[in-house]
């Protein structure tokens, strides 16, 4: 069943480190249904903003809301059981847990208990196979990406952050990977990438920010903003 649509937003976000300003007026909307897309160059704060929508960085001013809900002072634990679910950059999956076991824990600790989630994710990620009995330790890095997913999919979140989704991928990797994205968002999932890789940000975002020196400078379909802007610009 498609989860309960939920945008994720935030409103005129600040976040600090030690009297820096990472974020300054954040003003940002993750609707269901659809790819939002962050880029931006290397500081600009993208996961900085990543960190405060999953609760792993407490923004100085502002708030974030999952659909009426005020979760700006909630700590992580209690945003993935609301149903945000995250992955990270650098990769988090316990290596000596095989595959299956890894995206059981995702299904433990996301919003619902759904066993069959747990199945279905590892078959959208292409993990059905012998490979769901191997420790991940062995696995190489396209294979642990897809892991990463599964486990955030396994907890039937409404809202999927992605920080980085293709690092190291493959373009055949890509491609798979885009295909996920598109068909998660088929389904009424609420999908935020941070992205380097244009062309997947081109091919998968309904939306995309750029975001530079802690703001957004601009915003728009990806063949507005990637053409004309460019991601690295000021806008005119
Ligand atoms: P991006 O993900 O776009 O590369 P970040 O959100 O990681 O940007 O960083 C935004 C700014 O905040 C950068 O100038 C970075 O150096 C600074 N920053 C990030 N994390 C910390 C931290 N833990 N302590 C101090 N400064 C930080
Ligand atoms: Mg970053």
């Amino acid at each position: 069943p498609a989860p309960e649509p939920t945008p994720l937003t935030t409103h005129h976000l600040q976040a600090h480190y030690n009297g820096f300003t990472a974020l300054d007026d954040v003003t940002v909307t993750v609707p269901p249904g659809r790819v939002t897309a962050v880029i931006g160059p290397n500081g600009a704060g993208k996961s900085t903003l990543f960190h405060c929508l999953a609760g792993t960085h407490h923004p100085t001013h502002g708030q974030v809301h999952l659909g009426p809900h005020d979760i700006t002072h909630l700590p992580a634990h209690t945003r993935t059981r609301l149903g945000i679910a995250r992955t990270f950059q650098q990769l988090a999956v316990f290596p000596s847990l095989t595959v299956a076991e890894n995206v059981r824990v995702g299904a433990e600790q996301g919003r619902t208990r759904d066993p069959s989630a747990v199945e279905r994710s590892l078959r959208l990620l292409g993990l059905d196979g012998p490979v769901r009995a191997l420790p991940a330790a062995d696995l190489p890095t396209g294979t642990l990406r897809r892991v990463e997913l599964a486990r955030a999919l396994a907890g039937n979140p409404r809202v999927l952050l992605l920080d980085e989704p293709a690092a190291g991928l493959d373009t055949a990797e890509v491609t798979a990977l885009t295909r996920v994205l598109k068909a998660l968002a088929a389904d009424g999932m609420a999908l935020l990438v941070v992205e380097h890789d244009l062309d997947l940000v081109a091919d998968v975002a309904d939306t995309v920010h750029v975001m530079a020196a802690g703001r957004i400078i601009a915003s728009g379909p990806p063949d507005r903003v990637l053409d004309t802007a460019g991601p690295q610009e000021p806008p005119a």
